[in-house]
């Protein structure tokens, strides 16, 4: 199952600009007659009495404007003079897109050239530019007349820079049945096909067409039986669609210590394919990510807002989105949790106040969410320190440092998932590791158990377009014989 876009091809091959001036004369001469017909033929006799006596009042009225306090002759309503015809208003039509005007590309010549022009195309051959070659030289190769390689020429500089090709480019040329050639295409971008060719009056001529991309879903699930990463792999998830994966789930879902043996994971992603070619454009946009911990169930649909944002949310319209992250390093270990712990240095008993994190020197650290930078330098015991501070409520700290980053000074902004600095062993510390902090009113939270705040949920605006997907993606899942984890929230 996939989607397909659709496309509506020309009925006739005329470009596409003199169409729609034609359309345009046509709906004029159109608009014409109907007020002829509605507005002029039907006036009778009575009709044009009534004119005339609207004339003369108007008259009279002019005369009578000269004399003070007279009462204005009404004027009769013009609608008195038609007939009860009901006339239909339309409004202006909208633009077609470029999908609705082009014809799509064909993988042969002969193919879109029979169809879209009535040229026919007997044999083809491909041929590709060489090294310091212009396109007037690969179309002499090509038997090109030097009088028609240079209408060709012209014709392709419409759509192609012709003085910047790159070795290799290809151009399929046409030839008819006496072995002339008389088309030529080439791809302008990953979008579009240019097609050259002399037309049945014996001019040179361009045509651009849209090349078919086919849209599929591909669908990924499997039960994690070591790390997520593994089971991503026998799936055939593609990396890329993994990290789409967590960086969604990464806010509500702690990778290092949430995940059990038996918990199941799910990813619905997009493939696009050239059908010309049969070549994969691109994959790895996730539409759905789904997760199933300890039983519990947790899904968020990807959807386009009409504002153009994009927002990840679950069915109930709630987004995956926290405004902080409980982890904000990658790949770490947590080695050291919140609570009463015997110092490894001091060796008292004391409130650890933050988490540990085992990760190497140099490591990454990450604004765990969008904020201000409060403090960024050397702080006592925590050695090279940074503070955020992300709205009234929240701060988030983040210690013994091996160093700054680049912009992050007491005032500078930072956005969610910014590089603020690198982990190190600064301070009071036994070894490489990030100490991380949140506070909620200045005062020191668990990180890992503080029920963090969403982002901006599904506005009501939204709702409909956005049981749309939602319903979509369910269908496919479903189709798709899934374990089907979708529908169930996590809390
Ligand atoms: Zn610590």
């Amino acid at each position: 199952m996939g989607i397909k876009p659709k496309f509506r091809r020309c009925p006739i091959f005329i470009d596409c600009a003199t169409k729609r001036v034609t359309n345009c004369m046509l709906q004029i001469t159109v608009s014409f007659f109907r007020i002829w017909q509605s507005a002029i033929r039907p006036l009778k006799t009575v009709h044009l009495l009534a004119l005339f006596s609207l004339m003369t009042g108007n008259l009279a009225y002019a005369g009578a404007n000269q004399i003070k306090n007279v009462i204005p002759i009404q004027k009769p309503d013009l609608i008195l003079f038609y007939d009860g015809n009901v006339m239909s208003m339309e409004g202006p039509y909208g633009r077609p897109s470029i999908e609705e005007v082009l014809p799509v590309s064909t993988s042969t010549l002969a193919e879109l050239l029979a169809s879209e022009a009535r040229v026919s195309v007997e044999r083809e051959i491909s041929l590709t530019l060489n090294k310091n070659e212009t396109l007037a030289d690969l179309l002499k190769r090509a038997n090109f007349t030097s009088s028609e390689l240079y209408q060709v020429a012209d014709v392709a500089s419409q759509k192609i820079n012709v003085r910047k090709l790159g070795i290799g480019k290809n151009f399929v040329i046409g030839f008819d049945n006496n072995d002339t050639p008389i088309a030529v295409k080439t791809n302008q971008s990953d979008k579009f096909d240019y097609f050259i060719f002399k037309n049945n009056y014996g001019s040179w001529q361009g045509l651009q067409a849209i090349r078919p991309i086919d849209r599929e879903f591909v669908h990924g699930a499997g039960i994690i039986d070591g790390t997520l990463y593994e089971a991503a792999l026998e799936a055939n998830v593609p990396l890329s669609t993994l990290d789409n994966f967590m960086r969604v789930m990464g806010f509500s879902v702690d990778f290092q210590r949430q995940l059990r043996q038996g918990d199941a994971f799910e990813v619905v992603y997009e493939k696009t394919t050239d059908r010309t070619t049969d070549k994969t454009l691109s994959v790895g946009k996730v539409h759905y990510v789904g997760m199933v911990l300890s039983g519990k169930k947790v899904g968020y649909y990807r959807h386009e807002n009409n504002d153009g944002t994009i927002g990840w949310y679950d069915q109930a319209g709630k987004s995956a989105v926290r405004t902080l992250m409980r982890t904000p390093v990658n790949g770490a270990r947590l080695s050291s949790s919140y609570g009463m712990r015997k110092h490894p240095i001091s060796g008292y008993n004391k409130l650890h106040k933050g988490v540990d994190f085992s990760v190497p020197t140099g490591t990454p650290i990450l604004a765990a969410g969008s904020g201000q930078i409060e403090i960024a330098g050397w702080k006592g015991n925590y050695g090279r320190y940074i503070r955020i501070r992300h709205n009234n409520t929240y701060q988030t700290a983040y210690a013994h440092m091996s160093g700054i980053a680049k912009g992050v000074y007491a005032g500078a902004q930072v956005e969610q998932g910014q590089v603020i600095g690198y982990v190190g062993s600064t301070g009071r510390s036994t070894g490489p590791h990030l100490h991380y902090e949140i506070l909620v009113n200045r005062r020191q939270v668990n990180p890992m158990t503080i029920n963090l705040p969403t982002g901006k949920n599904l506005l009501e605006t939204e709702r409909g377009r956005f049981q749309g997907v939602v319903n979509k993606l369910n269908t496919y899942i479903q189709n798709n014989e899934s374990t089907n984890y979708v529908g169930v929230t996590l809390n």
